[in-house]
This record gives structure tokens, C-alpha cells and sequence, in this order.
């Protein structure tokens, strides 16, 4: 049978192929020290797979490991010298916990095992310290109560504070050995009446319950809840680790002491050492903050022996784990020992400071400084967060979903009409809504953040902000919005309008009242990891970009074009939206093209703006996508306000009836883009020229502009075909005007099933493919965007059905199957198609290797996430090498 129990000096330990799988994180770092000479206590592994051998056979240790436990004890009394249950020189063992992963607190552990009625009285011959030896079995005795028997730690805690108390003391180092006897009988008795059992005395017994213990708690509610919210699937973790390590005690008198360090600064990323420790304590006091510890620094004044030795040690283990490390040690009488090392957890600007750090000290290369930023936590350092010190002045008000990161304060505003006044006399406002819709837009300029009761990440409200980078929670199921008194009431606490909110777009959070924010900065550092990014990615990154600020802060941020200007934004700003009403109540074509000469004079302004932003980069236009219902008023509204107002005018009245007329069951598979054309094509005639004499202009002013243009929603080559011929009749005309040739592409989006499956039929015609993979996914699953986030696919993830939702990471799968078809289809008519994506995927580190894998030219994202594409897009070239080499091998 394979073995499953190892020593930590072991030499078959080496031969393990994945230690972090089979030993757990713990076990497997525990053996490292070793190897590399660190001074660790004596101990042992019992490997994941006993956990998994428990668990099929009725939560028992087979008979087999349990003789190897027994063997492997026999090993360490032999190097310690002590014995279980030994009344000269007991040994005692803490039995601890250790997943692949992490799980901090999550999974028990236990001190001191190894204690009984005279085992006790040794300890403290041995150690001349009667008070530290009951000390210690009072511990144990809770402990072990709390983890195998599942006593309330409630019981025993009344029970120490009553003997403080008696005694006249508040600090529980200075119980006498009088209280601690006292101390110890009544936990006794308190598991006894508990479990209706003698307290188990022998070692032995004790260590069979303690490890079947900590393998239960893998199981325990606390553990299978932290591994939900932190997507901890089987194939990630699949069981604890036990590690058995002799007792070291900190809390042998003021010459030892306990403590966790990080090996750099977690916040800031600075080199030094950075943590607490106490004096005479066992580790779980500083872990619980029982007592507050002192600032590692004063360990050097205090034991500047061990204080060297915890130096050596952080270097030591830099060096050999090439990561910052999170440190637990012990310092016993003077003997510097360490319990445990893993990877430190640290905020983005302290990994960034890390990586570049780590560079130069030689200690790691680019490629690894690139790969081991989570690219997605990048995010953070582009917007103003919460004042993390201020948050606890404020109350919580609601939790929803985080849609686009920052954070801002103002009054909560419920009505879009008064969000756009307010936000222009300069009042800072939160647009509070149950959704939004495109002639909302105005308000998003104008409002600090917006926060909506439905709707889910890429619902209307999380897509327009997050292109704004404007702060967004969207889906806050909790929050219920009156519009008829304007006000929003959520755990029992009611917002009217008018009062001060902030929202954290990082995390979903609504507080009452303005919590302080902090800017965000760009820092060399920052720069020098997006440098060495640019320099290793092969994926363009593109940015979707709808304005001059956006294309100018997407450029800043290191993007090399436009994958997505959507033209509809344009006409939702304030001094457009009426006379695109005008257009579409237009009686005849001849009134609407009156409307539509004004618009074209508005577009071409906009687009020379951002073309200018971008010179000599190409940026995609896409012409009108929603339906042109979206533009005007619901009718169920109009008419409930025209009532209220007993407005009875002719006008108003014909508004109603367009909006009826135009009104769709389902509008995401309505008359929307290349169909609205085909119906008007006057519409896209108006915006083709527009680009056309925008290019014309900037020719003119020698700019190196670079528009191209895109048709969304195209399902056929004939549809393709029918606005190409428009192109066609504009680029003439434009030619003979300006009596010069356009190198305008003409291109269209893969949103539609159809259009990925006719690929090569539409690379005929087409100079570019783009992938819409928010519609995609959306036509691919049969889900409305827009509802389900919002109302069914959290149940999805919860029941398991999914692991991610589909509209923020590709579903490689289906969207991506179609993906591939579409790519191979279309550059086998043209070999070098230029094929990008602009969903919302474009900036979803997953979605970006998976973009990277199956040959997309460019990704497109907001301009905020235009650094983590980067990052994404050189991980992804780094690991491909990476796992190509591997597979020659
Ligand atoms: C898409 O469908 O992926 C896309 C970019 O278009 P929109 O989100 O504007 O529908
Ligand atoms: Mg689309």
C-alpha cells in the first residue's frame, strides 16, 4: 500500500510529485524547512488521502495508518528523547490542520496533547514551573473540549473570568497555580457532564480523537462555507492534511515568547519585516488577539538573538520559496523554532512592490514577477477606495453586487431627471434605480455612482458604468425602491431622498452618510510591471471607449486602439437625446433627414474627438445597436404622466403613439442593429458619412487617423451585404468630394449564432470579425443578460450547476466552440483576418487566455481594465511557453 504518513525529514517525502496535494500547504512547507536546515520541531504528515480514506470508511482510521501513526510517534520519541505519557519527560504534540490551500482559521487544531492528571505534574518538574504546566493543561483541556466534544467555548470562558475575577486579576498570564488547579477540574467536569464520558487521560486515546477531529473539520460548516466563497473546488482541495509537531512552548516564562510575521510589509510591499509577537504565550493568543501583541521590531532590543535568527530565517525562506512568506514561530527558553510558513496574502500595490522588488534583488525573473499578480486585483489601484480606517463610523446599509469598482458618496437620487439637474448644478449624487435603461444614460455622467436593486454584472447599469468607470452595485436584492415617495428602505432603515449614501463598487457595500475616499495612484512600480507586460503579450489590447476622456484614459492606461466605440452612447448625452426623438417620430423620410443632417454634424464631432485621442491607433465604430424604442419613453409611464399632468397635447399624444408602435415582447431579439438599418437605412447612412468626414477633416489637419467601421447584430451575408452597398455609395460619394481615396475597413460583429457559423461566408465581405460575446452568450445559453444575473444564476452557482457565470468569464465550452468555428471559418477565406473581442469577457483574465489560446488578435476592454488585460494577455503568453515546453519534455 502507498504510504501515507511521512516525517518531515522523511527523504521519501522528496519523492512526492505534488507535496502542496498529497502533504497539504502546512506539511508540505514543514518538510521544506527541514530539507533547507530551518529549525522546525520533530513531526509528522498524515497525507490528504487519509481524509479521503476516512471519509468512505464511516469517519474511522483504518488500523492500517493507524499503526503507521504509531510508528512515525516512535520515531519522534526517539529524537526528542520524550515519551507519550511519560512521567519523567512527556512528549507533547499539537495536531494540526493543512489543505492545499489556505484556509486560515478555518479547520481546527490542538495544543498541548499529550497532558493528563500526571503527565501534568512531570511537565512542571521537568520545567520547575508548576503555573506554566497547568497553564498549558487548561489549554488543552478547553481545546481539546471544543474541537472533539463540540463544548461552547461560552462554558469555559465563564469559568475563567469567574476565576480572574476571584482571584482579582483581568490578564490571564497572571492566574496563580491555585486558580489554574480550579481551572482545570471544572473544564473537566464541563466535558464530562457534556459527553457523559470520563475526560480520555491517555495520550493515546487523546491523539486517535484529535486526529479523527481535525479531518471532521474539513467538513464543519465554517470550512465548507470558505471554500464556496472562495472557489475552493475538489480539484483545487480535496481534503485536510493532519501534521502531528512536537509541543515548543512559548509560554515558558519571559524568555520565551510566540509570533507571525510577514517576511515584507502585506500592505505597502516594503522590505521589512512586518508582525507581532508576545512573551510568554502559546500561538493561538496572538492568532486571536487574546492579547495585543508588540511590533516585531522591540524583539530586537528584547531577545536580539532570536530577533537574528527570525531574520535569517526570513531571508532564508525568501530565498528558497521565492515569495514573500507568512511566518508562525516560537521562541522556547531562548530556542528559536518555526511552526509554519506559507505564501503571504498581500494587497495589489504591495504585490506590485514585491514583484519589481523581487526583480532586481535577483530573487525572481520578469516572467515569474508577471504571473504571480492575480491580474484581476489590479483593478483596485485605478479608482478611489474607501478610507478603510473611516468605514467603521458608518453604518451598512446593504450589500449588492460589486458591478464597477470604486467608491463615491452623495444623495440618493431616484429620479434620472433630477440626477441630471442636481449632478449639473454641481450636487454630487447616487442615482438610486431599480435598472436603468439607455436614456438614462445622461444621469450616469452626471451622478457620482449608481446603485440598482436588479440586474446583474452586465446588466445595462454594470456595463455603461464600468465603461465610465464610475462606481456601480447593481442587483442589491435587499434594497426595496418606493418611486412613488422616493425613497429606498433596506434592513429596516428607509433612505429618503436627498440623504447621503456611499457605495463601494469593489465590494458591493451601501453606508449611510459620506465615507471618506482615497485617489488612486499610478506608481513606477506600477508602470514598470505594465512595461515588462506590454513587452511580453502578444494579444492587442484594445479599449470600448465611447468618449474623448475615455479613449485619452484608456491610452494613458497602455491601450493601442478602439475595439468598441458604441455610437448609440452618443446620442443619449443631454443636447442629442430630443433630436433623436425627433428622428424617430419623423413622418416621412424627408423630415428625418433633416434630423438626421443635424445628428451627422454631432457624430462627426464626436468621432473626430476620440480619432484624435487615438491617432495612429484604428479605432472600431460600431454603428446603432439598441432599438429605437429604447430611446423613447415606456408608454405604460408616458401615460400614467400625461395623466398626472393632464397633458392632453397632440404632441405628447403622438410620442405615445410611436412608443407604442415600436414596443417589442422581447427587444434582444428585436428590431435592433443591422435590422433597425434595414428598415431606415438612412439611419446608418447618416453615421457611415459621419466617419467619412471625420477622416476627411483630420486628413486635412494631417492626423493619422485610423476609424474602421462595424455592423452589430449581423446573422447573414445578405445583411452584411445590403449596408455594405450603403458603405459603397458613401465611400464613392466621399471620394469624389474630397477627391481622395479612404482606407475605411468595413467589418461586423460574430454576436449572432448564425453569423459564427457562417463565417467564411461573411469573411467575404468582411474586413474584420469582432466578437460580441455579451450577446453571444446570451443567444448561446438562451439567458437574458438582463435577468439573469439578477434572478437566477446566483442559485445556479450556489446549487453548483455553474462554477462562474457565463457573462463574465467565457464559457469555453459553448461560446468558446462557437468562437473556434468562427476563427477557423473566417481565416480560411483570409488568412490574416483580424478577429478581436469587445463583450465584456475583454477584460476578464480567464476569458483573456482563453482569447490568447485560440489566436484572437485583440481583446477590448474598458479603459479601467485596460491594465489587467495587459497583465492577463502576458500571463497568458508566459504560461503557454510554459506548458508547451512541458509537453516536449
Ligand atoms: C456584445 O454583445 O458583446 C457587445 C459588445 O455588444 P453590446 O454589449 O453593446 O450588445
Ligand atoms: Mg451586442
Amino acid at each position: 500500500m502507498q504510504k501515507l504518513v511521512f516525517n518531515f525529514k522523511s527523504k521519501e517525502s522528496k519523492k512526492i510529485k505534488n507535496p502542496k496535494i498529497f502533504l497539504g500547504g502546512k506539511g508540505s512547507n514543514l518538510a521544506e524547512m527541514v530539507k533547507i536546515g530551518l529549525p522546525v520541531p520533530p513531526g509528522f504528515t498524515i497525507s490528504t488521502k487519509v481524509c479521503d480514506l476516512f471519509y468512505k470508511n464511516k469517519k474511522k482510521l483504518n488500523s492500517k495508518i493507524v499503526k503507521d501513526i504509531k510508528k512515525e510517534l516512535k520515531f519522534i520519541e526517539k529524537e526528542t528523547g520524550k515519551k507519550f505519557g511519560d512521567l519523567q519527560s512527556p512528549l507533547l504534540v499539537s495536531v494540526r490542520s493543512g489543505a492545499r490551500v489556505s484556509m486560515p482559521g478555518m479547520m481546527d487544531t490542538i495544543l498541548n496533547l499529550g497532558l493528563n492528571d500526571k503527565t501534568v505534574l512531570a511537565l512542571a518538574n521537568k520545567t520547575s514551573n508548576m503555573r506554566f504546566a497547568k497553564d498549558s493543561y487548561r489549554r488543552f483541556i478547553q481545546l481539546f473540549g471544543k474541537v472533539v466534544f463540540g463544548v461552547n467555548d461560552e462554558k469555559f470562558d465563564h469559568v475563567l473570568d469567574s476565576a480572574k475575577n476571584k482571584q482579582g486579576v483581568t490578564d490571564d498570564s497572571k492566574l496563580n497555580v491555585e486558580s489554574l488547579k480550579k481551572i482545570v477540574s471544572e473544564y473537566k467536569k464541563i466535558c464530562e457532564d457534556y459527553t457523559k464520558r470520563k475526560f480520555p487521560d491517555t495520550p493515546n486515546e487523546q491523539l486517535g480523537l484529535a486526529i479523527e477531529a481535525v479531518f471532521k473539520s474539513w467538513m464543519g460548516e465554517r470550512a465548507v462555507v470558505y471554500r464556496e466563497k472562495n472557489g475552493i473546488t475538489k480539484d483545487i482541495a480535496n481534503g485536510t492534511a493532519v501534521n502531528v509537531v512536537t509541543m515548543v512552548f512559548g509560554n515558558m516564562g519571559d524568555d520565551s515568547a510566540t509570533g507571525v510575521v510577514f517576511t515584507r510589509n502585506g500592505h505597502n510591499g516594503k522590505r521589512e519585516i512586518e508582525g507581532e509577537y508576545l512573551i510568554n504565550a502559546q500561538g493561538e493568543d496572538v492568532v486571536a488577539g487574546v492579547r495585543t501583541g508588540k511590533n516585531v521590531d522591540l524583539l530586537k532590543k528584547e531577545m536580539p538573538k532570536s530577533h537574528k535568527e527570525l531574520s535569517n530565517a526570513c531571508a532564508k525562506l525568501e530565498k528558497h520559496f521565492r515569495e514573500p512568506q507568512d511566518i508562525e514561530f516560537t521562541i522556547e527558553q531562548g530556542k528559536f523554532y518555526l511552526l509554519q510558513t506559507r505564501t503571504a496574502k498581500m494587497s495589489a500595490g504591495a504585490l506590485i512592490k514585491t514583484s519589481v522588488d523581487m526583480v532586481k534583488e535577483k530573487l525572481i525573473d520578469k516572467n515569474r514577477a508577471l504571473t504571480r499578480i492575480p491580474a484581476q486585483q489590479l483593478e483596485a489601484l485605478l479608482h478611489r477606495t474607501m478610507d478603510e480606517s473611516k468605514i467603521k463610523d458608518h453604518k451598512q446599509l446593504a450589500k449588492g453586487i460589486a458591478a464597477s469598482p470604486g467608491a463615491a458618496s452623495g444623495i440618493a437620487i431616484f429620479n434620472v431627471k433630477e440626477a441630471i439637474e442636481l449632478g449639473e448644478s454641481g450636487k454630487k449624487v447616487i442615482l438610486v434605480r431599480k435598472e436603468t435603461k439607455p436614456e438614462d444614460v445622461p444621469a450616469f455622467f452626471s451622478a457620482e455612482g449608481i446603485l440598482t436593486s436588479l440586474g446583474g454584472k452586465s446588466s445595462h447599469a454594470a456595463i455603461v458604468s464600468r465603461g465610465m468607470g464610475k462606481p456601480c452595485i447593481v442587483g442589491c436584492a435587499e434594497l426595496k425602491i418606493n418611486y412613488d415617495n422616493n425613497t429606498c428602505t433596506a434592513n429596516g432603515i428607509t433612505i429618503k431622498e436627498g440623504d447621503t449614501i456611499s457605495i463601494d463598487g469593489s465590494a458591493g457595500t451601501v453606508y449611510i452618510g459620506e465615507v471618506p475616499t482615497v485617489e488612486p495612484k499610478v506608481t513606477k512600480d506600477f508602470q514598470t510591471i505594465l512595461g515588462w507586460a506590454q513587452n511580453t503579450k502578444q494579444l492587442g489590447i484594445r479599449a470600448n471607449a465611447d468618449t474623448p476622456d475615455a479613449a485619452k484614459l484608456a491610452r494613458q492606461y497602455g491601450a493601442q486602439g478602439i475595439g468598441l466605440c458604441r455610437t448609440e452612447r452618443m446620442f443619449n448625452e443631454t443636447d442629442r437625446i430630443g433630436l433623436f426623438v425627433e428622428m424617430i417620430m419623423a413622418q416621412s423620410p424627408e423630415e428625418r433627414n433633416q434630423v438626421l443632417k443635424k445628428l451627422q454634424e454631432l457624430q462627426k464631432s464626436d468621432f473626430i474627438g476620440i480619432l484624435k485621442e487615438m491617432e495612429g491607433y484604428k479605432v472600431t465604430i460600431r454603428l446603432l445597436d439598441p432599438p429605437l424604442h429604447e430611446f423613447l419613453p415606456n408608454p405604460e409611464e408616458l401615460k400614467d404622466k400625461m395623466i398626472k399632468e393632464n397633458d392632453n397635447s397632440e404632441k405628447t399624444q403622438r410620442v405615445l403613439d410611436r412608443a407604442r408602435e415600436l414596443a417589442e415582447i422581447n427587444p434582444m431579439m428585436g428590431h435592433r442593429g443591422v435590422r433597425v438599418a434595414i428598415t431606415y437605412p438612412e439611419i446608418y447612412k447618416m453615421q457611415i458619412t459621419a466617419v467619412f468626414e471625420a477622416a476627411a477633416e483630420l486628413a486635412k489637419k494631417k492626423v493619422n487617423a485610423k476609424p474602421q467601421i462595424m455592423i452589430p447584430q449581423v446573422g447573414s451575408l445578405a445583411e452584411l451585404n445590403y449596408i455594405k452597398s450603403i458603405y459603397d455609395d458613401v465611400k464613392k460619394q466621399m471620394e469624389q468630394k474630397y477627391k481622395k481615396k479612404f482606407k475605411i475597413n468595413f467589418g461586423t460583429m460574430l454576436e449572432v449564432v448564425r453569423a459564427c457559423l457562417t463565417s467564411d461566408e461573411l469573411a467575404n465581405t468582411a474586413e474584420f470579425f469582432s466578437f460580441g460575446t455579451n450577446d453571444l452568450t446570451q443567444a448561446v445559453f438562451s439567458f437574458s443578460r438582463e435577468d439573469a444575473e439578477g434572478k437566477f444564476l446566483p442559485e445556479y452557482m450556489e446549487k453548483e450547476l455553474l462554477e462562474i457565470s457565463p457573462f463574465q468569464s467565457i464559457d469555453v465550452n459553448g461560446v468558446g466552440h462557437l468562437m473556434r468555428i468562427g476563427i477557423k471559418q473566417g481565416r480560411n477565406i483570409k488568412k490574416d483576418l483580424e478577429i478581436g473581442i469587445c463583450g465584456e469577457h475583454g477584460g476578464d483574465p480567464n476569458s483573456i487566455k482563453f482569447c490568447h489560446s485560440v489566436d484572437v488578435s485583440y481583446v477590448s476592454a474598458s479603459p479601467h481594465r485596460i491594465p489587467i488585460a495587459i497583465v492577463a494577455a502576458a500571463q497568458a503568453t508566459i504560461e503557454q511557453k510554459k506548458s508547451k515546453k512541458k509537453s516536449r519534455k
